[in-house]
């Protein structure tokens, strides 16, 4: 095959073109995202470059996809109401995403924020992911293969923080990576169950949280996979 037949369409055509993601962005609209960077910045970031060619058509449908290893790539509501929460925080300039997966949240993170760090614990998501960064030219999204509960004490602290995963509770060490006054949105709760899109902000005093939404996520794991 030619390398032009091997190379993925990143502008899309037909159910991965831009028209089509733009009537994503309008439902979103519809859903009460209100945020107009936000959704510039989805209207922007190719969502199929970000699954497999195999299911790239269902790409701006507003549902979760599976991007392998038992995990999905969020559906577009939860990353725009997700970012807008981050964003009603002033103005971030650097953020951190637990949870990596297939990039797509990071890369919606990197229209909007200067600076991206995200981690990832499974090895195959966070080389995919990496690549695709490159092909898209993505270069203020820095990744690392880690497991996030740790948060990445190299580039704290943090204006922002979101984690792509359910624990049970907030972990400390993200708490601690934050800076006063910023925030951190985390969906807490069992697998499988209702879970709480929580939005935490942390204060002089300590921290302080709120209820955005009813979410479903992968439950966040323990330890780094992958050598
Ligand atoms: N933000 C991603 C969502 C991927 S699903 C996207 O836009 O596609 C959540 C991801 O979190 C999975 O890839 C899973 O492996 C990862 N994850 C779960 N627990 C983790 C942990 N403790 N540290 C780092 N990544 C974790």
């Amino acid at each position: 095959m030619s390398a032009a037949k091997t190379k993925r369409n990143i502008e899309g055509i037909g159910m991965t073109s831009q028209r089509t993601r733009v009537r994503l962005v309008e439902r979103l609209r519809d859903k009460g995202i209100r945020d107009e960077r936000v959704l510039a910045a989805m209207a922007h970031v190719p969502r199929h470059m970000f699954v497999d060619e195999g299911i790239e058509t269902r790409a701006y449908e507003d549902t979760a996809l599976p991007i392998g290893h038992g995990q999905t790539i969020s559906q577009p509501y939860i990353v725009a109401l997700m970012t807008q929460s981050i964003m009603s925080a002033g103005d971030p300039k650097r953020v951190l995403e637990v949870g990596t997966g297939s990039g797509y949240q990071a890369a919606v993170l990197a229209q909007l924020i200067p600076h991206v760090y995200s981690v990832e614990r499974l090895l195959p998501l966070f080389q995919r992911a990496q690549s695709v960064f490159r092909t898209l030219g993505y270069t203020n999204v820095i990744t690392h293969h880690a497991d996030g509960e740790w948060g990445w004490a190299k580039h704290e602290p943090y204006d922002a923080i979101m984690v792509t995963a359910a624990p049970q509770q907030v972990p400390e060490s993200l708490i601690k990576q934050l800076k006063v006054g910023g925030v951190m949105i985390i969906p807490l709760g069992r697998e499988n169950a209702d879970q709480r899109l929580i939005k935490v902000t942390r204060t002089e005093q300590g921290i302080e949280e709120e209820e955005v939404e009813r979410v479903r996520f992968v439950p966040f794991l323990s330890g780094r996979v992958g050598s």
